[in-house]
């Protein structure tokens, strides 16, 4: 039942465009990008054991002249390239917005002005981290009703809580959804090459029980041989807890000019392991501009 006493969630970017990535890629989405994050990634397109301080550039210029919007902030070539989602010195560009508004704004932006085709990506940062007691009351919205397709794009770290896992089950059930259409975990596990800790990052038990609710694969980013070996490990980590779902690989790059430099290896290293190679499409296709 719809809770008139309605949830908030600081939301970074709420916008409509072709998932680009994964499972979904090419079919027309809205993007719901959450606040927060529990890691950095600064290591994404640096040496080895080298962390990206293109961040704090950024950062200490908004300091002294403050950015007004999200789609002003400059795009990185290093590090996380939704940095602005999660690092707590950009957190006034994203308002704490009431349920109500977002299904609202979710409206605006729909071609028809309801769900019809479209399936909710719900990103990050980490959308699993505190948000999971907000959801509800978004998805119980009278206006949501029509929604047949979730993505929960996460890092695979956080465990579902039992209130969310139970809600879940009963979402996909109503309407005669099925099962494996309605909600998807696309599992992006950080590898050494994103700078995080293996032991914190690599959480078998947790993403197994994604499976519990939902359709769960692995995508991981990779740049060169080093980070595929890197996956090949948290693969075996992976099926050893039982985790049956699809493996993706995808290159590095939120930029074009690191994007075009190893797609195609990326794509022969998929091959030739029989894994699904994962695109970027937003990055030739709009440049991964904020809002894409
Ligand atoms: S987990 Fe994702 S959002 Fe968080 S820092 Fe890493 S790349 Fe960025």
């Amino acid at each position: 039942m719809y809770n008139s006493n309605m949830s908030k969630l600081k939301i970074a970017e709420l916008f409509y465009s072709i998932q680009g990535e994964g499972r979904y890629m090419g079919v027309p989405s809205v993007f719901l990008r959450t606040f927060g994050c529990n890691f950095k990634c600064a290591g994404f397109g640096m040496p080895r054991g080298e962390l990206s301080t293109e961040v704090e550039t950024i950062a200490f210029a908004h300091d002294n002249t403050p950015y007004k919007d999200y789609k002003d902030l400059p795009l990185v070539s290093t590090g996380c390239d939704s940095y602005a989602s999660w690092d707590p010195r950009f957190k006034d560009l994203s308002p704490m917005l009431t349920t109500d508004a977002i299904v609202e704004r979710i409206m605006e932006i729909l071609p028809h002005g309801e769900w019809r085709d479209e399936h909710l990506v719900i990103t990050g940062g980490e959308p699993l981290l505190g948000w999971q007691r907000a959801y509800p009351d978004l998805l119980d919205h009278p206006k949501m009703q029509g929604l047949k397709e979730i993505t929960f794009e996460t890092n695979g770290t956080q465990k579902l809580t039992p209130e969310f896992k139970q809600y879940l089950e009963n979402w996909k059930l109503k309407d005669n959804k099925s099962w494996c259409e309605s909600i998807t975990f696309s599992i992006s596990a950080k590898l050494p090459c994103s700078g995080e800790k293996w032991e914190d990052a690599i959480c078998p038990s947790i993403v197994r029980e994604y499976e519990d609710v939902g359709y769960a694969y692995l995508k991981f980013v990779i740049a060169t041989e080093q980070d595929f070996a890197d996956a090949e490990c948290a693969i075996a980590a992976f099926r050893k807890a039982d985790f049956e779902g699809h493996i993706f690989l995808m290159p590095v790059g939120g930029v074009e000019s690191v994007y075009s430099l190893n797609n195609r290896a990326v794509a022969d290293i998929a091959m030739k392991h029989g894994l699904r190679y994962s695109d970027r499409l937003q990055v030739p296709l709009f440049k991964n501009e904020w809002g894409t």
